[in-house]
């Protein structure tokens, strides 16, 4: 599904990801841990599409990526890759609904068809609250709608960059429970990148991220 190969990018003259190599297979979750200012965020944007590689070569879905110019390349991700952020990211002034159908009308679905699929999304993560502006949702029911705005145009690829950093602990655990859940319910692909160890662990594979390097494969579940 994703195939990343001798991956580099730079801030300006500084090397942040340096030849990163690494594979998520369909359905497979893929987990990336390291320090503080490895590169984690960086390379989660660059699979996410949302930063360009500089030298390397990025295969998602069968498509070469760095051969898409930019309209094109945001069709693209939006019909193929859904992102999680740390703080979800939510438009503050819309419902729950209007947040999660909003990618799909993007993607030129008509209002009801873009609904019905956000209602039945915001029900998989319980989330009974649609009606109320994202704004005024807590940190964890934020984060459930954002789990079902990366679902909802149905993406063969999930990335979350620290979906649940920014949670106290019990919240941390049913946020992280409905992601993996959700995401193999949907079939969806993940690379999740967190420096919680219970989150990542839960993983298929734990890859180790140092220095914008890739060090080590920690763990192989499956
Ligand atoms: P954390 O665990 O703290 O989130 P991280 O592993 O996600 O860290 P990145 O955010 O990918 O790390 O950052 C890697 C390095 O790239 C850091 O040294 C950071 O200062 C640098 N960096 C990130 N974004 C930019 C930017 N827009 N311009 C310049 N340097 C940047
Ligand atoms: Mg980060």
């Amino acid at each position: 599904l994703v195939d990343l190969e001798r991956a580099c990018f730079g801030f300006r003259r500084r090397t942040i990801l340096d030849d990163v190599s690494l594979t998520v297979e369909r359905g497979e979750s893929v987990a990336v841990v390291g320090p503080s200012g490895s590169g984690k965020s960086t390379l989660a944007a660059v699979v996410a599409t949302l930063l360009r590689l500089q030298s390397g070569e990025l295969r998602i879905d069968g498509q070469d990526v760095l051969a898409l110019r930019s309209a094109r390349l945001a069709a693209f991700r939006r019909a193929t890759v859904g992102v999680i952020f740390q703080h979800a990211e939510l438009v503050p002034t819309m419902t729950a609904l209007e947040n999660v159908a909003l990618p799909a009308l993007l993607d030129g679905a008509d209002r009801a068809t873009a609904e019905g699929r956000a209602r039945r999304l915001l029900d998989e993560v319980q989330l009974s609250e649609t009606d109320t502006p994202a704004g005024d949702l807590s940190g964890g029911e934020a984060q459930r709608v954002g789990i079902a705005r990366a679902l909802v145009n149905a993406p063969a690829l999930v990335v979350a960059d620290e979906p649940t950093a920014s949670l106290d602990g019990p919240t941390k655990a049913v946020v992280a429970d409905l992601l993996y859940s959700r995401l193999e319910a949907h079939g969806a692909g993940l690379l999740i990148v967190s420096h919680d160890v219970a989150v990542a662990s839960r993983a298929d594979r734990v890859l180790r991220l140092e220095g914008g390097r890739l060090t080590a494969q920690l763990a192989e579940v499956h």
